[in-house]
C-alpha cells in the first residue's frame, strides 16, 4: 500500500503539491495554521468596503508556465482577465505625461523601434543595455550590472522590476531579474499579457485547489498549526501539533510548504532567507470611472500600479518599507490623492481599507537569494516547498507553484507514484 502524504502549509506552494499529490492518487493530508487556506495570496470579506477583497493585487503574466498549469489541474483556466494583447498603461504624476507600451507579440522586439509604442524619452539602442541581465551570475546586483537611470529605467525598467522583485531594483539580484526577463519580456509580448484574477484570489487560485482535493477525500486540517517535527536518523517520523502527534512511516512524505520564519523554528539549523520587503494595498470602494486601463502604472507619486474593478480601486504599492508602519489614514488619503490625479476624479475620498503585509516577500538580494534552500532536505521523506526556497525566480505566485511541482515530484518518487 502506498504511503501516506502530509502537505504541511496551504499557500500556493502546499495547495500546488497537494493538487499534484492527490492527483496522483496519493492519500493526502493538509495541515495550515489558518482557518483559511490561499497564506499571502487570500481574498476576505471586508467589513470597511462592504465586499470581498483580495489581502494584495497579484498579477500573473501570461507566460507564466506553472500558473497555466496549475488552474488546468484545479479546472479553473478562465479564472485570469486581462487584455488580449500586451498593453501598459502609466502616467507621471509630476508632469502628468500619459504613455501606453504597446509591445508586439513576436520575439522580435520590433516596438522599441517606433517612437508611438516605446517609452517617452527613449531610443531603441537603450534597450540593449539591459541584455546583460539576461545572463547575469548569482553574486551581482541589478545596480553592479545596469547604469542605465535615464528615461527607460524611470519610466519602465524600474517599476517593473520593482514590482517583480518587490526590492529596490539597485540592490536586488541580477540574476533573479534575468530569470524573470528570460521567461517574459525577452520572449515577445504573448508572453506578458497581464493577467489578473477574477472576480477574485481565492476564485482563481484557492476554491478550485479546495474542491479538487475534497473530491480526491484529501483531509483538510484547517486551524492547526504543525508545532514539532521528530526526526529519527534519515526519516521524519512524527508531526506534533498540539493536539495530536501525527505518526509519519519510512513509506509517507512530508511536504513542508510553511513561510521560512516558520520553517526555521520547526527544523533546527535550516538556513533561510531572514531579510523581507513590506507590499502596502489600498483599496477604495467606488467603480473604477468609465474607460479606465485595468491597470495603469503610476511613477512619481506614492501609488505605483492602480488596478480597476468593477466595485473598486485598488492599489499597490511594492517595496513599501518606508511608508509600512505610518499612519493607516494618513496612508490612504496620500494614496488617494495619486488616485484621484491619475484618474482624474474630483470626488471625495471613498470608504478605504489599507492592508500592510510587512513579510510580503523575502528580500531578492543577492546575498538572501544564496540563502534559499532546495526542496530536498537531509530526511529522505521531507520535502520543502514555498517561494523561498530554490526556484530559480523572485518570490511570486510562479515559483511558489513550481516549488510546489518540485516537491511533489519527488514525493511521488519516494511514494513510488
Ligand atoms: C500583498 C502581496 C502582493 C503580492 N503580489 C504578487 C503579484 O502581484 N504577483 C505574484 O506573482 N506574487 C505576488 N505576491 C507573492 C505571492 O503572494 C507569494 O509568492 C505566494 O503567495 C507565496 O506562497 P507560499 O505558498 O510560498 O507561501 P504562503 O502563502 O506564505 O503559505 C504558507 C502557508 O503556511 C501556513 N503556515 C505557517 N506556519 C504554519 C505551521 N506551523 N503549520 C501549518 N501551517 C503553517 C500559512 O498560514 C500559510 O497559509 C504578493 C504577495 C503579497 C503579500
Amino acid at each position: 500500500m502506498t504511503g501516506k502524504a502530509y502537505v504541511v502549509g496551504a499557500g500556493l506552494a502546499g495547495l500546488s503539491a497537494a493538487t499534484i499529490l492527490a492527483a496522483r492518487g496519493a492519500a493526502v493530508t493538509v495541515i495550515e495554521a489558518a482557518g483559511q487556506a490561499g497564506g499571502r495570496c487570500r481574498s476576505y470579506f471586508d467589513a470597511a468596503i462592504g465586499g470581498v477583497i483580495d489581502n494584495g493585487n497579484h498579477l500573473v503574466l501570461s507566460g507564466n508556465r506553472a500558473v497555466h498549469d496549475y488552474l488546468a489541474r484545479i479546472g479553473a483556466h478562465d479564472a485570469l482577465a486581462g487584455p488580449p494583447r500586451a498593453e501598459f498603461a502609466f502616467v507621471d504624476l509630476r508632469d502628468g505625461l500619459r504613455w501606453t507600451l504597446r509591445p508586439n507579440e513576436g520575439r522580435v522586439p520590433y516596438w522599441i523601434t517606433r517612437a508611438s509604442r516605446r517609452v517617452p524619452g527613449t531610443k531603441a539602442s537603450d534597450y540593449a543595455k539591459y541584455a546583460p541581465l539576461l545572463w547575469a551570475d548569482k553574486k551581482t546586483s541589478i545596480g553592479d550590472r545596469i547604469a542605465d537611470r535615464g528615461p527607460l529605467w524611470e519610466r519602465l525598467m524600474r517599476p517593473f522590476l520593482l514590482a517583480a522583485l518587490n526590492t529596490e531594483p539597485e540592490q536586488s539580484s541580477a540574476a533573479l531579474a534575468g530569470a524573470v526577463l528570460r521567461e517574459t519580456l525577452a520572449k515577445g509580448g504573448r508572453f506578458y499579457r497581464p493577467r489578473i484574477a477574477h472576480p477574485t484570489l481565492a476564485a482563481a487560485f484557492v476554491d478550485p485547489a479546495l474542491q479538487l482535493l475534497s473530491g480526491k477525500n484529501a483531509s483538510l486540517l484547517m486551524g492547526t498549526r504543525l508545532r514539532g517535527l521528530t526526526f529519527n536518523g534519515r526519516l521524519a517520523m512524527a508531526l506534533n501539533t498540539g493536539e495530536a502527534t501525527l505518526p509519519v512511516s519510512s513509506g509517507d512524505v512530508v511536504v513542508l510548504a510553511v513561510p521560512p520564519w516558520a520553517a526555521a523554528d520547526l527544523i533546527a539549523g535550516l538556513v533561510v532567507p531572514n531579510d523581507f520587503r513590506a507590499i502596502v494595498n489600498a483599496h477604495f470602494k467606488m467603480p473604477a470611472p468609465a474607460g479606465i486601463p485595468p491597470i495603469l502604472g503610476v511613477i512619481g507619486g506614492t501609488a505605483e500600479w492602480i488596478f480597476s474593478f468593477h466595485d473598486r480601486i485598488s492599489v499597490t504599492v511594492s517595496g513599501a518599507d518606508a511608508i509600512v508602519d505610518q499612519d493607516r489614514e494618513d496612508l490612504a488619503t496620500r494614496i488617494w490623492a495619486d488616485v484621484a490625479k491619475a484618474l482624474g476624479i474630483t470626488a471625495p475620498m471613498p470608504a478605504w481599507q489599507i492592508v500592510k503585509e510587512k513579510r510580503a516577500t523575502f528580500a531578492a538580494t543577492p546575498a538572501q537569494d544564496a540563502r534559499r534552500p532546495a526542496a530536498k532536505t537531509q530526511w529522505r521523506n521531507l520535502f520543502l516547498a514555498g517561494d523561498w526556497t530554490q526556484t530559480g525566480l523572485p518570490a511570486t505566485i510562479e515559483g511558489a507553484l513550481r516549488s510546489g511541482e518540485v516537491a511533489a515530484a519527488l514525493a511521488c518518487r519516494h511514494l513510488s507514484l
